[in-house]
């Protein structure tokens, strides 16, 4: 069992626990970000804990861990990230059942009204001249009869329209909610949970229509030393700026995301090799070939590169597998003088 941090950080060993974050951050080579931070926090606090273990694991496998990987991390252990998704499948089920409860109001609503313009007609029909005394009487109690239903349906519809419009209200709120939980706020491309989603479908799709999906995945070049050079709010600019590249070039259907720290990545349904080579290829050079200013003292902030790799998926491939096959590509752009687009194609991964 975890034990809670929240209380061990209002305790006695409070700042002994906050050292050890720093330290145990320093010595795994991460960057000390709040995201990190919590995370590290985490793992300190249980070292036998699940956190600890996976981290352990991946410094075996990698000896580095990438922002996207502490994104993935969060997602799978953090207590409030978790609860984070909870709240998100919460609201598509709210949202199910208020488009449930709209469509039961109007029906409703049709049906009161309906129901009132027949009370119209019968109350105009009765209304005749009828010779019998018992006839008329029998009508005369249908008509208030009817005039009472008839206010009492008024003030039931007006409840009604009041619902409906409160309903939709809710409904634009949580619309707007979820669209949040589903994108980066720094660069407001997909987020990580959103992209792990996509991928899902779009795998899934490309099964059943048997047509190609290629996956890139794009990293700022020397983006640690760009930070340290110029700081983090220039560091954030660059990141917008390359996003902003990448959304417009990768619209929908092609699907873009912020997948981690300086690195992104775009999900290109049913398009050939050939023209999704091309569209990476434009991406990375009107990045290179833009010239960025440091807004606050107008220096010249060199040029921005990105590296680039790029996978084809072949029939079934895992959601994993093609992964790594295009991290193994964009390794091979960084490897071979950044600033360029690997593409392993349908290529296995050397063992
Ligand atoms: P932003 O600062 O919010 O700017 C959004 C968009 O407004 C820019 O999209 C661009 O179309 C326009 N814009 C803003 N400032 C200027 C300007 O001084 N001149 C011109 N011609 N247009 C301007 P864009 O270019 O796609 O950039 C997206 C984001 O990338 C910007 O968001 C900013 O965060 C970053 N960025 C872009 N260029 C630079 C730069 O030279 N220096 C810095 N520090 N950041 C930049």
């Amino acid at each position: 069992m975890t034990p809670d941090v929240n209380s061990l950080l209002r305790g006695l060993q409070a700042y002994q626990l906050g050292q050890a974050t720093l330290a145990a951050m320093e010595r795994d080579q991460v960057w000390p970000t709040p995201l990190n931070y919590e995370i590290w926090m985490h793992a300190v606090a249980n070292p036998d804990g699940p956190l600890a273990l996976e981290i352990q694991r991946l410094l075996e496998v990698d000896k580095m861990i990438s922002e996207a990987t502490s994104d993935r991390l969060a997602v799978e252990f953090l207590p409030n990230k978790r609860l984070h998704d909870e709240i998100r499948e919460a609201g598509d089920q709210l949202n199910k059942e208020l488009d449930f409860v709209t469509s039961a109001i109007k029906k409703a609503q049709q049906s009161s009204l309906d129901y009132n313009s027949t009370l119209n007609l019968a109350d105009q029909s009765l209304s005749l001249d009828v010779e019998s005394k018992t006839l008329r009487d029998v009508i005369k109690n249908l008509s208030t009869a009817t005039e009472t239903v008839r206010t009492e349906n008024r003030s039931l519809e007006l409840m009604l329209e009041r619902s409906t419009s409160e309903v939709q209200r809710l409904q634009f709120h949580l619309e707007q909610v979820r669209r949040e939980a589903s994108t980066d706020a720094l660069t407001a491309l997909a987020n990580r949970k959103s992209f792990d989603d996509a991928m899902v479908h779009l795998c899934e799709q490309a099964d059943e229509t048997g047509h190609p999906l290629s996956f890139a995945v794009i990293d700022i070049d020397f983006f640690k030393k760009f930070n340290d050079t110029w700081g983090h709010q220039t560091g954030d600019q660059v990141i917008r700026f390359v996003a902003s590249v990448i959304g417009r070039i990768a619209e929908s259907p092609r699907f873009a995301a912020r997948y981690g720290g300086e690195e992104f990545c775009i999900i290109f349904p049913d398009e050939s090799a050939a023209v999704v080579e091309q569209v990476v290829e434009a991406i990375r050079e009107e990045i290179s070939t833009r010239m960025l200013k440091r807004r606050s003292t107008n220096e010249d902030l060199g040029m921005i590169t990105v590296s680039v790799g790029l996978a084809q998926r072949t029939a079934k491939e895992t959601i994993h597998s093609l992964i790594e096959r295009a991290d193994a590509a964009l390794y091979g752009s960084k490897r071979n003088g950044r600033n360029r687009v690997t593409n392993v194609g349908t290529a296995p991964l050397d063992q």
